[in-house]
């Protein structure tokens, strides 16, 4: 059967009054040329409804890692819908995607992360590993052990228990799940304490740890959560040696550490995993989704350490936890040539190279007058912009200088993720020298055309 689905714009921005889009103001959505179909991509590029190719400088939302219509992963989804569309992993069955995908995850994955549930999104990915530790928790006779660490800056995701991980920002006006989260200190210098070092910075951030933790009690703390690199907060690194820090007074504690790697793993940093190989600690949970797939098909894993494991394994628990599209047959498949791309062509020590060079351009705008810090590693890079550089002076919240910075840049043929005032690019991983050169020619002459149009 072919689908008639029509492509040209007018049918497309019809139909779609029909959709609610994620995180946007519907309203502002209704006005003319406020939204961008886009109909094709191939490799590194989109095609929207006007016919204009653009580069994917957000690579779907940070996971079309591989590239977009790579013939194997698609060829593998459709030999496993032939062959096997769909059967559960409820009760006492398996089958041989999810297991191998499973085996797979658990070889690459640090330490003795070796039990992966599955799961369709990150948001799903972090909810996930909340329940599995009240339960471990339950189970080692510790019921009140059930709070949990996060941070200012954070994103986990937009389920109930994944927005209460977030940065409170994110659920303004509509409430979040009450009392079991409470936010560190974001780890952004740049704006927390600019006139510090980074070995200060990394003082001031253990003693909000020490004294969070002290306030609350270590006996009714289960987890710390932290992405490598925050992302949707602004990608936001943080100083040298602050993850293996906070990972051994985690540990000193009894919490569990929880790695959010749904945008960090899978190459995007120049690793399978960046907990380990790129910042040096080993969690004893990671959560990750996106480039699995490098988003061919919703998948998310959460990788749980044997330890954990053998507790909820024991003979009088029950596993109370499923969802029906757990280890879905095709996005299984889709992992495991997802995966086999990324080993075959060796893309996460590739992106060491063209991921820095990536870094470096973006770093290169860091002369521009409203360019007040570009930050972040690889091809997960942010531009946060400033009235003044020199004082750091903000933008008023609602000024969306990243708004009219990207829609400069897509009048260039480049799309970019505006965050207030912050660009995010987060591209293919597959971005040739070509294809980075380019990117920061666009970026220099859009953030120009803005900071003339200030008078800055
Ligand atoms: N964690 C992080 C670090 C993320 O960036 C995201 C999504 N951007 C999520 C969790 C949630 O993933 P999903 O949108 O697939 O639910």
């Amino acid at each position: 059967m072919t689908l008639d689905i029509p492509t040209g714009t007018d049918a497309v921005l019809t139909s779609d009054t029909h959709l609610i889009q994620s995180f946007a103001n519907l309203h502002a959505l209704k006005q003319d040329g406020a939204r961008t179909a886009i109909v094709e991509a191939s490799g590194a590029m989109v095609k929207d409804s006007e016919g204009n190719e653009l580069i994917d400088g957000i690579g779907g939302l940070w996971c079309v890692n591989v590239g977009h219509g790579r013939p194997e992963i698609i060829d593998a989804i459709t030999q496993q819908l032939k062959t096997l569309d769909y059967y559960s992993t409820f009760y006492n069955f398996t089958h041989p995607a999810a297991a191998a995908l499973a085996e797979k995850v658990a070889s690459l994955a640090p330490g003795q992360l070796n039990h992966v549930y599955f799961g369709n999104s990150g948001s799903v990915a972090n909810d996930t590993a909340v329940r599995i530790l009240h339960h471990y928790n339950n189970l080692r006779g510790k019921p009140q052990k059930k709070k949990i660490l996060s941070r200012m800056g954070a994103y986990h995701g937009s389920t109930h228990m994944a927005m209460a991980l977030t940065t409170p920002a994110y659920s303004d006006g509509w409430g979040a799940v009450e009392g079991l989260v409470t936010h560190l200190r974001a780890p952004h210098k740049y704006r927390e304490a600019p006139e510090l070092s980074d070995e200060e910075f990394l003082k001031l951030l253990e003693q909000d740890m020490l004294d969070t933790i002290h306030r609350i009690g270590a006996d009714n703390i289960c987890a710390f959560f932290a992405e490598p690199i925050q992302g949707a907060g602004g990608v936001i690194t943080a100083p040298p040696g602050y993850h293996k820090r906070m990972r051994e007074i985690t540990a000193q504690h009894d919490i569990a550490y929880v790695a959010d790697e749904v945008v960090t793993a899978w190459g995007r940093l120049g690793h399978m995993f960046a907990s380990k190989d790129a910042f040096d600690y080993t969690p004893d949970i990671i959560t990750t989704a996106k480039g699995l797939t490098s988003g061919y098909q919703p998948l998310s894993a959460t990788i749980i350490s044997s330890e954990i494991h053998e507790v909820i394994s024991r003979p009088e628990a029950m596993f109370l936890h499923g969802m029906t599209y757990s280890g879905h047959p095709a996005a299984a498949a889709a992992g495991l040539a997802n995966i086999a791309i990324l080993e075959n062509e060796g893309i996460p020590a590739r992106v060491q190279t063209t991921g820095k060079l990536f870094e470096n351009t973006l770093r290169g705008l860091g002369d521009m007058a409203m360019v007040g810090e570009v930050r972040g590693s690889h091809f997960m890079m942010g531009i946060e912009f400033v009235k003044d550089k020199a004082t750091r002076e903000e933008f008023a919240p609602d000024a969306n200088i990243g708004g009219a910075v990207a829609q400069a840049a897509q009048q260039r043929g480049l799309i970019a993720r505006a965050l207030g005032n912050i660009l995010i690019l987060s591209p293919t991983l597959i971005m040739d020298e070509a294809m980075i050169t380019d990117i920061g020619a666009i970026l220099r002459d859009s953030i120009g055309e803005v900071s003339d149009s200030l008078g800055l």
